[in-house]
């Protein structure tokens, strides 16, 4: 890619000159040009998704213990089975969340590294 020292402005192969300041084009390599692109915002969505399953994880696994208890529930239940549950559908949901959040932080850690 070629660019105007002065100006920044782009211009396609064939040129030499800026035609706005008359002074010579110096060509920049192309991967850097791919680097300093925007994120794509298609990486914000599986984020945000992972990290509302991250932030609604107390009350989901809440919600599910509770609701796998009382139906059946004479009342009489062990609280360290009820924790127990609580715990391995809150870590789970946590595990779940951070696999959904890690393709995009990779990539984003990976394209600030780059730069
Ligand atoms: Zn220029």
């Amino acid at each position: 890619m070629l660019i105007c020292p002065v100006c920044k402005n782009e211009y396609q192969e064939g040129y030499k000159t800026c035609s706005d300041c008359k002074c010579d084009l110096i060509e920049i390599p192309d991967v850097i040009a791919e680097k300093s692109k925007p994120v794509k915002a298609g990486m914000l969505i599986p984020f945000l998704l992972g990290l509302l399953i991250i932030l609604c994880s107390p009350i989901i696994s809440y919600q599910f213990t509770a609701d796998f208890f009382i139906p059946d529930g004479n009342g009489i239940f062990d609280p360290a089975q009820f924790i127990w549950m609580l715990n391995a559908f809150h870590y789970s949901l946590l595990l779940v969340g951070s696999i959904i959040c890690l393709p995009p932080i990779l990539y984003w850690f990976k394209n600030r590294n780059s730069q």
